[in-house]
């Protein structure tokens, strides 16, 4: 009988390059898959015009630069509504993908078939295909659909920095450490602060820009080659918005820059010589022969380099607030990525993140950068995705848990057995398992899982072990065979899986108080599946309630609400949203008992960017940065400037998607400044306080009252204090601090004029001496300082009136103890103070008015 065999295989599914491996038969080495020395393929795309062919890879790659182009870069539309024009038809950018995944497959088919022997066949049927941690939800799941059309089974969506350390971990035969991962691509850069404890990693700090990369270097160096040919006297002033040849050109310049890139990464000096590459816009060939130095290439690329070192700490902080852990507690830095390849970049992060004030070690790791994702991805494939086996109908499988390798003479075996068919029936059978010296029967327990215990191995060697599958009726139905081996200098097998983590918080635009506000969700870092609950006052006169979901800047989704027609305005509703460890989103939500499902569309695209949001942008940032402390400003200044730069480059090349991610950077970075204030003044004790303070006023001033001509009527006032608390407490919960502050000036209003009332009665006459009055006063003024007009100079942000009021309760503390001396002048002071404070406080409640067109007082 031959058996069908199979192992998950890993992908790095790259915007620039995609590779390939899978862990061999006995998990003990990686098999990477090789073309002609090149271990990793282009992620390109191009369909023959005349055959109708579709050509993915190196031999698409060569097409750059010619008509009809090849597909590049297409994984910076992942989950766009974007469609892309290959040759002569539209592909949405999970189908050119599903393409560059078929390619894979193919690639390591052609391996793994090696393994192939009389009596059984190996075939690729599963994957872990790696994402950049960056990525947000649509193009994750862009990714697994793909994988899908690919003919792959989709075991995990792996962080390409995880499979990275991964590797670097199973390579070094260690099971804990920390690093920071620095992956360069061609098309995006993520930092990841990763730690692995026993063998299971954790992602403690993720940053990073999923359109940073190299592909920005050879689009600033081509600029510079442009530059020369002017110099030179080409035709080349060229129209990059709407001359397509132009954009043609263009592209040719990029690919000679690449390569003037990679040459320079050898060598210190690159003799640039092109024939005949590029035709001028008179139709000149050029030609090209010059000199290029390093210095003169790093020049050009250091803006770039220079922004992925701000992620990097900034990966760091998220790291600081989850963990605790800072750059000293760095074990390792380590590269991936082909842009690691130029030594600025390992020049600059030696320099800003290794050694005495950063990372402990003194430079960073540089090993296999180009396939170090693809090599962790096996080595997570082989352990999550065991070993599976069919018998040659497809009506049994077996699958065999974890990987072939172990460390111990004795082992354990386990899996699960499956019948495929409905004709097909494992019930109440058992499983058979022989290898030298060792035999032994297991009962199939629920959902077919069996395990062997101290499963004898030979040391240092290859065994073979041999399985009978049985069903309930004693009839062998499949047998089939795994190598296990032992290798005492075992590192990690990669066994433990981590669940995925949430890269990119979630957020949802509310309304509150009538303006849009966005409310954070799911924080970053949180590991999925997760749930989150939020709740809204239904705004009534709609059936149809829509919230943007953001995810990091991005607005990705849009939760669709569809209230029950009998909802009344004001009631509670409430969602409770899971997202699974695939990032699929659903929303449940309910009024009272009754639930109902929402429904969560993708967002509309963006309209085109204009000049005038970039404008606005600007003006925006300018307003924001102008409060913060000088060291902060500069290091906002700093992050915006450098995403200017890249977006002015983007706007002059008129890439429309580099071009929109760097305006939702832009507004994150805005937006990160503005911190939105939700904690609410005065603190709710405080608000309390004075609610407690009006109801025992009340109750005095009734007591006072008594037998006097006064009139006091107690339960009115109560009916009032109870509608301004109702107010508060409301606007407390809404985080509403208009309504909130509000409710409190009307609280101190009501405690004013529980205090003229008081005065009227024989109790609160007065009847001290005229030191203490003085004291009483002041301390009296004092109290409205300290109260109420400091907590409204506080909640309306106004400093410059918060410096005088804390002026005039200093004086006033004064005035206390001058009382008994000179009582006249003091008391002048007092009455000036409190003049003053009642100014402050109308400017501030009615705001109407400065303090400044205020009649000014007389005596002062
Ligand atoms: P991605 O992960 O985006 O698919 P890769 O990790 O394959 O990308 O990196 C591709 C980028 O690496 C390209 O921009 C390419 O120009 C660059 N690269 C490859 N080799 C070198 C080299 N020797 N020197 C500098 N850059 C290189
Ligand atoms: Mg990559």
């Amino acid at each position: 009988m031959k058996q069908i065999l199979s192992k998950a295989v890993g992908i790095d599914l790259g915007t620039t390059n995609s590779a390939v491996a899978v862990m061999d038969r006995t998990d003990t080495d990686i098999v990477l898959h090789e073309d002609r020395r090149a271990t990793t393929t282009p992620s390109c795309l191009w369909k023959d015009p005349r055959s109708g062919e579709l050509v993915v890879g190196r031999l698409a790659a060569r097409r750059v630069g010619t008509t009809p182009a090849p597909i590049r870069s297409i994984k910076r539309l992942m989950g766009r509504p974007d469609t892309v024009r290959v040759t002569d038809e539209d592909m949405t950018p999970e189908q050119v993908s599903s393409l560059v995944l078929a390619e894979m497959k193919r690639q390591i088919q052609q391996d793994v078939a090696a393994w192939d022997s009389a009596d059984t066949s190996w075939e690729v049927d599963r994957a872990i295909v790696t994402v950049p941690a960056y990525f947000d939800q649509p193009a994750i799941e862009a990714t697994r659909h793909a994988a899908e059309m690919a003919g792959l089974e989709v075991l995990d969506l792996l962080h390409e920095p995880t499979a990275a350390a991964c590797y670097h971990c199973w390579s070094h035969k260690t099971d804990n450490g920390t690093f920071l991962v620095y992956d360069l691509g061609g098309g995006t850069f993520d930092a990841s602060v990763m730690r692995c404890t026993a063998g299971a990693f954790e992602v403690l700090g993720i940053s990073g820009n999923n359109m940073l990369g190299g592909d920005n270097v050879d689009a600033e160096m081509a600029r510079r080659l442009q530059e020369y040919l002017v110099e030179d006297d080409y035709a080349f002033d060229l129209d990059l918005a709407g001359d397509d040849e132009d954009k043609i050109r263009f592209a040719q310049l990029k690919f000679l820059a690449e390569g003037v890139k990679q040459g320079l990464s050898a060598q210190d000096l690159f003799m640039f010589r092109d024939s005949g590459t590029v035709r001028d816009k008179d139709g000149t060939p050029v030609i090209i022969d010059r000199m290029v130095e390093r210095a003169e290439f790093e020049e050009v690329a250091r803006p770039v380099v220079a922004r992925t070192i701000g992620y990097c700490h900034e990966a760091m902080e998220l790291a600081g607030k989850v963990a605790g852990i800072s750059l000293s507690d760095v074990d390792q830095v380590i590269l991936a990525g082909g842009s690691t390849h130029m030594p600025l970049v390992r020049e600059m992060v030696t320099r800003e993140l290794c050694g005495p004030d950063g990372a402990r070690c003194a430079e960073p790791v540089y090993e296999k950068v180009d396939t170090i994702v693809a090599l962790g991805a096996a080595i997570r494939a082989s352990a999550v995705g065991g070993l599976r086996s069919h018998n040659p109908e497809r009506t049994f499988r077996i699958f065999f848990r974890g990987t072939g390798a172990t460390g111990t003479t004795k082992t354990r075996v386990a899996g699960r057995a499956e019948a495929l068919t409905a004709d097909a029936d494992l019930d109440g059978g058992h499983i058979r398992l022989s290898t030298a010296g060792y035999d032994d029967e297991a009962d199939l327990g629920p959902d077919g899982v069996f395990g062997f215990s101290r499963v004898p191995v030979q040391a240092g060697a290859e065994s073979l072990l041999a399985f009978d599958l049985y069903d309930g009726e004693g009839t062998r139905v499949m047998s089939t065979v795994r190598t296990v081996t032992h290798d005492d200098d075992l590192g990690i097998d990669g066994g433990e899986t981590s669940p995925p983590t949430l890269s990119k918080s979630f957020s949802l635009q509310v309304n509150r108080a009538g303006r849009p506000h966005v409310k954070e969700l799911v924080p970053a870092t949180t590991l999925l599946p997760t749930r989150a609950q939020f709740s809204f006052q239904h705004p009534g006169n709609t059936e149809q309630v829509l919230f943007p979901l953001y995810q990091h800047r991005r607005r990705v989704q849009v939760i669709e609400v569809q209230v029950p027609p009998s909802t009344p305005r004001g009631a509670e509703i409430s969602f409770d949203v899971h997202i699974d460890a695939q990032y699929l989103i659903t929303v449940r939500g309910a009024v009272g008992n009754t639930e109902f499902d929402a429904a969560v569309e993708k967002a509309p695209p963006r309209p085109e960017p204009t000049r005038a949001e970039i404008d606005q942008l600007v003006s925006r940032f300018t307003n924001a940065v102008m409060y913060l402390k000088a060291g902060d400003h500069a290091v906002a200044q700093a992050k915006w400037d450098m995403t200017m730069a890249s977006l002015e480059s983007a706007w002059r090349n008129n890439d429309r998607v580099q071009l929109e991610h760097d305006l939702e950077e832009l507004e994150f970075v805005i937006d990160s400044l503005a911190v939105v204030e939700i904690t609410l003044v005065p603190p709710k004790a405080e608000f309390d306080a004075i609610v407690t303070e009006c109801r025992e006023f009340n109750l005095r001033v009734r007591q006072a009252a008594v037998g006097t001509a006064i009139t006091h009527d107690e339960q009115e006032l109560a009916k009032s204090i109870d509608a301004q608390v109702d107010q508060g407490e409301r606007a407390y919960r809404n985080r509403d601090q208009r309504a909130y502050g509000e409710a409190i000036e009307q609280l101190y209003g009501i405690l004013r004029w529980l205090d003229g009332q008081y005065k009227k009665t024989p109790e609160g006459k007065d009847n001290r001496s005229e030191e203490e009055r003085v004291a009483d006063a002041a301390d009296a003024v004092g109290h409205l300082a300290r109260g109420e007009v400091m907590r409204l100079a506080e909640s309306k942000g106004r400093a410059d009136y918060v410096r005088e009021i804390t002026e005039i309760i200093r004086d006033l503390a004064e005035c206390q103890r001058d009382a008994g001396r000179d009582t006249g002048r003091t008391q002048t002071r007092i009455a000036q103070h409190q003049r003053r404070l009642r100014q402050i406080r109308d400017v501030l409640v009615s705001g109407a008015h400065d303090v400044d067109s205020l009649p000014v007082d007389a005596t002062s």
